[in-house]
């Protein structure tokens, strides 16, 4: 198998809930590692824009004032089969439906504050990490 990247959120109601380290320990206990991160608060222009696939969507400015309401860390994740692999730790969007063990059923508040993001496919990795990192900050 591969090693391929995806890119990670840890989202505002886990860094408010200084959750940082505690997602990242499962997210390297299911093999993946960090090579890029930084905390930043988005701004409502980042939100709309990395969030644009869902701008049709009724939860649309809900989930992007959920964003911006506190800080982020975003990350890019290195691991064998990486998008799988985080997708899998991650759990079901839903913490109601999340498996056992997965970030989101130990740690998410709803489904839309669910504690992290993570790319849904190789080709949007590539946008979202550009979307963030220069080729310079990430360090594998
Ligand atoms: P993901 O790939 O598992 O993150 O799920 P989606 O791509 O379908 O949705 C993106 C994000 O929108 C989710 O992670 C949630 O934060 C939020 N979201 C999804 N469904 C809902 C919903 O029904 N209501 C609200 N308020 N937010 C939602």
């Amino acid at each position: 198998m591969a090693v391929t990247r995806t890119f990670s959120i840890i989202k505002p109601d886990a860094t408010r809930r200084n959750l940082t380290g505690a997602v990242t320990a499962k997210l390297e206990e299911a093999g993946l590692r960090v090579v890029a991160s930084k905390r930043i608060q988005m701004s409502q222009a980042q939100a709309e824009g990395f969030y644009a696939v869902h701008k049709e969507r009724p939860f649309f400015g809900e989930l992007v004032s959920f964003m911006v309401s506190g800080p982020v860390v975003v990350q890019v994740l290195e691991g064998e089969d990486a998008v799988k692999r985080n997708r899998d730790i991650m759990g079901a969007t839903n913490p109601k439906d999340a498996a056992d063990g997965t970030i989101r059923k130990l740690f998410a508040e709803s489904i839309e504050a669910n504690s992290v993001h993570g790319s849904d496919s190789e080709e949007n990795a590539a946008i979202e990490i550009a979307f963030f990192f220069k080729p310079e900050e990430i360090v594998g």
